[in-house]
């Protein structure tokens, strides 16, 4: 096992990375930018370095600051949290090149799965279900038009690198082809350098269901559920529970173990999760993503498990501590993201905090690097807390959930906490008869979206 493990992070994930390495007896070393200087990831970690300045490139993305960081502390191991470089395969290269341990996938796992046209193209021959559309990258407009017209529209076309609900534009007839086809094509070039796209056909009321699969790397892998993630704005998660209400036990087992199998067969060795969209009982895949989730709580919640602690032990060599039967769920779990931004336009809040008190009590966990005087800064996402409730069952996480944000105190910034006061009102989200289209109608009828 490690000795001492840096985390390429910020936030409360390297928050969560320190936490479940100090219950392993491991060391970490935090690292941050000059912004970050008063962070509580680099308060907590036994030890600290400054990477850079402000901007992430200059910073959390910079790969020589952090192999350097690595090399002065001694670390044997980089743990990449989400974002960031965590799926970035030419860093895990680099890490690996200079003998010290990824603590995720191999570079090439990371390299097939993201790109998405390849990731599809494996998982398709791995015995995944996906979503019909090209096979393959699209060149042209006409040849886009081409395929609109044999898949039927509506058809979303997707930019092959896109991520983070960038790059991804719907087309619901011909003559939106063009437009889409562009600016899909232009986004792609603009956040990821590639202007490569593919098309999919449009799914009208699927819910976001992604399965949770961990491997060892030699030919072992289990699924840990799945977890609904339907609730969105712009393609971003905003609520997820586990497990998804309209799952089966049945289904959860069928998809489960084609996942499972899916990754064992090709030696997988990590924390990674499959993405579906499900729509009237089928599922099918659109990306996978190598890496821990920021919604891995919930999964965590009902299984009672610990999903960092076991990336640490599986980097390590060791076997992971669980077996497909050991894992059998308990209840129900709830996360909301809580990020700092003005309703009703979501608009970034950075900000000095002037009082923060957490929720507690039974079935309450909040993950969070904020407290009392921290000032958020403004060159990172706004996300700053989760807040994960677990309950008997799916009602009792729901009251739970009310409760526990009515304990919660941030003043001195705007954030999204007045949202799910109000979502957890509504009856569609109460009986979870939701799909990923709800909450954005929900927000143009009640914040003028
Ligand atoms: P990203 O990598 O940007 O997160 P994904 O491929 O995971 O992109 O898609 C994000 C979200 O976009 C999905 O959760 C879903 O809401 C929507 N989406 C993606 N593909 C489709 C599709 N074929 N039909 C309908 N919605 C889709």
């Amino acid at each position: 096992m490690f000795d001492k493990i840096l985390i390429a992070n910020r936030g409360e994930i390297a928050l969560r990375v320190v936490r479940a390495a100090r219950e392993m007896g491991i060391a970490t070393v935090a690292v941050h930018s000059t912004a970050d200087s008063d962070a509580m990831h680099v308060r907590m970690a036994d030890e600290s370095i400054c990477i850079g300045p402000p901007p992430s490139p200059q910073s959390y993305l910079s790969m020589p600051a952090i192999i350097s960081a690595c090399e002065i502390s001694g670390a044997q191991a980089i743990h990449p949290g989400y974002g960031f470089l965590s799926e970035n395969a030419n860093f895990v290269q680099i890490v690996e090149d200079h003998g010290i341990s990824f603590i995720g996938p191999t570079a090439e796992h990371i390299r097939v799965m993201g790109d998405k046209i390849t990731a599809k193209d494996t998982m398709k021959a791995l015995g995944v279900p996906c979503v019909p559309g090209s096979d393959g990258g699209v060149p042209d407009l006409e040849t886009a038009q081409r395929i609109g017209a044999e898949i039927g529209y509506p058809v979303i076309i997707k930019a092959t690198a896109g991520g983070g609900g960038k790059g991804m534009k719907v087309a619901n007839s011909a003559a939106e082809m063009e437009r889409a086809f562009m600016t899909a094509r232009a986004e792609g070039k603009a956040n990821f350098g590639n202007d490569e796209v593919y098309i999919e056909k449009y799914l009208t009321t699927p819910r976001h269901i992604e399965i949770q699969v961990f491997g060892d790397g030699n030919g072992q892998a289990v699924h840990l559920g799945e977890r609904d993630c339907s609730l969105q704005r712009r393609h971003q998660k905003v609520l997820e529970e586990a497990p998804g209400p309209a799952i089966s036990a049945e289904e959860r087992a069928k998809i489960g173990k084609i996942c499972a199998d899916a990754v064992a067969k090709i030696n997988y060795v990590g924390a990674g999760t499959i993405e579906f969209l499900y729509e009237n009982g089928e599922f099918y895949f659109i990306e996978m993503n190598t890496r821990l989730q920021v919604e891995h709580p919930v999964t965590e919640a009902i299984f009672g498990v610990d999903l960092v602690r076991e990336q640490i032990r599986v980097a390590a060599g060791l076997p992971m501590s669980f077996t497909q039967d050991d894992l059998q769920i308990n209840g129900h779990s709830i996360e909301v993201r809580i990020n700092a931004e003005k309703l009703p336009k979501f608009s970034p809040c950075p900000g000095k905090i002037s009082h923060f008190h957490a929720p507690g009590g039974l079935g309450v966990r909040m993950d969070s690097a904020l407290y009392d005087g921290y000032s958020i800064p403004p060159y990172y996402d706004s996300l700053i807390a989760k807040l994960i409730v677990h309950g008997r069952d799916r009602p009792e996480a729901l009251a739970r959930l009310a409760r526990a944000l009515g304990e919660l105190i941030v003043d001195g910034v705007d954030t999204t906490v007045p949202l799910f006061r109000e979502l957890l009102n509504e009856p569609d989200v109460l009986s979870g008869n939701y799909n990923i289209h709800w909450l954005e109608k929900w927000l143009e009828t009640h914040m003028g979206e």
